[in-house]
């Protein structure tokens, strides 16, 4: 039998009654003669619920008690599924990450898939079962402990089950209808998109668009997973949604494809830094020895031999990014007179690989911010993206500017 891979979020399997929906778009699944690996996220708020029970707890916890904790939110839903599917007379069973086993490396809380065993699941196939659920998020490390593969991750989980059971495709059932030009909670004219590209959809999610986890679609891209993204809420259609696909299968291509911010983001400052040779790698080198994933990078002009250095984080690294500066300016190997830390900023990008053939895509970003007189902090680019790092209050309306500024609400 070919198989499918049906992954739903947090809102769709929110209460028992959203659990019977997508349990029978399972079942029409089943009809048309499918088996099913259903991938299920937690309740939606669950996850939420239970890092702040781990928060609470204290700031140093170990990170194998906090996978222990966050992961069992999928185990509820994997197991409510596998019932309702009974109910219905559709032979399913519940299976949670080690009992796959979905083997991952042991970076706990952010723990990427190393290997999927098919060999239990599909002997159940065999044996006639239809639906294998799975808990979706979460794997068991080489130790033997559980692991969870970061935020999203159930995304991440779906695809890779696809690609290991050479499903004919993933679809992502989700509270919004596919992927849009921009996120369609902040912006009203927001248009959702037939089809969009791998590396599109890959800066996208990078960039801060959480409608899929970064990892599932490079994991996607990389096995040539066909992924869909699609609403649990409305009525069934076999074209609904959007399909992520080549490059090669998008008709038109536009200059810019779509929107994407962050909020989490903060800029730090350091005052005064002496301009020499190095002094980047000696700032750089202990911020990523600690960990901290440095994103835009700006120096500023030297006067008198010093200069300020200013680069991005995300806001739950500050503290370590300013214990590695600390501890290389006592080791004598960078001075500065101050750390300064800006956590009211955001940043908006512009992504579309028609940037690569269109001259000008930047300038007209920065001239739209400027008529909406708003400041950009730092720029980054690359050949098919461009990020600026801005106020915060002005998010939305620097989202809603470019989104009128390239015409996306005539895509789709
Ligand atoms: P799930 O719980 O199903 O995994 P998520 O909340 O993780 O759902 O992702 C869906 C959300 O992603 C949407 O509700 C929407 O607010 C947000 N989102 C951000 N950018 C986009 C975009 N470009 N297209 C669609 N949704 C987006
Ligand atoms: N429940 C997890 C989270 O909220 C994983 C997921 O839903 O994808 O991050
Ligand atoms: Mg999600």
């Amino acid at each position: 039998m070919p198989i499918l891979v049906m992954k739903f979020g947090g809102t769709s399997v929110a209460t028992l009654d959203r659990i019977r929906r997508a349990a029978k778009r399972v079942g029409r699944e089943v009809a048309n003669g499918y088996d099913v690996i259903v991938i299920v996220s937690a309740m939606a708020g669950e996850t939420n619920k239970l890092v702040g029970f781990v928060d609470e707890t204290g700031p140093f916890f170990d990170a194998r008690e906090y996978d222990a904790v966050v992961s069992s939110g999928e185990n509820v839903t994997a197991g409510l599924m596998a019932l309702t599917l009974q109910e219905m007379d559709v032979p399913a069973r519940s299976w949670q990450g080690w009992q796959v086993p979905v083997e991952t490396t042991s970076a706990h809380a952010s723990a990427r898939i190393d290997a999927i065993g098919t060999e239990n699941i599909l002997s159940k196939f065999g044996e006639g079962m239809k639906v294998a659920v799975v808990a979706g998020f979460q794997g068991v490390s080489p130790e033997g402990r559980i692991t969870t593969l970061g935020r999203g991750g159930s995304d991440t989980t779906a695809v890779a089950f696809a690609a290991a059971f050479g499903a004919v495709r993933c679809d992502i059932y989700t509270d919004v209808d596919g992927v849009y030009t921009t996120d369609p909670r902040i912006c009203g004219k927001a248009r959702k998109l037939d089809r969009i590209a791998f590396e599109e959809m890959l800066e996208l999610a990078s960039l801060g668009a959480k409608v899929l986890q970064t990892r599932s679609v490079e994991l996607a891209m990389r096995f040539k997973v066909r992924l869909r993204v699609l609403s649990s809420f409305d009525e069934f259609d076999e074209n609904a949604g959007t399909l992520v696909c080549d490059e090669e299968d998008i008709v038109e291509k536009n200059a810019v494809a779509g929107v994407a911010y962050s909020r989490d983001e903060a800029k730090m400052t350091l005052l005064s830094v002496a301009d020499r040779p190095g002094i980047a790698a000696a700032i750089f080198g202990p911020l990523a020895e600690a960990g901290v994933n440095v994103d835009m990078i700006v120096q500023n002009i030297s006067e008198e031999g010093r200069t300020d250095m200013t680069f991005s984080c995300p806001t739950n690294q500050v503290v370590r990014a300013e214990k590695a500066m600390q501890g290389a300016k006592e080791a004598g190997e960078i001075n500065y007179s101050e750390l300064v830390a800006d956590q009211d900023v955001c940043k908006v990008s512009i992504v579309g690989i028609g940037m690569r053939s269109h001259a000008g895509v930047a300038s007209k970003m920065f001239s739209a911010l400027r008529d909406e007189n708003i400041n950009i902090k730092v720029i980054t680019t690359s050949e098919i993206k461009v990020s600026v790092l801005i106020d915060r209050k002005y998010m939305e309306l620097a989202v809603q500017a470019l989104h009128d500024t390239f015409g996306l609400e005539r895509a789709g």
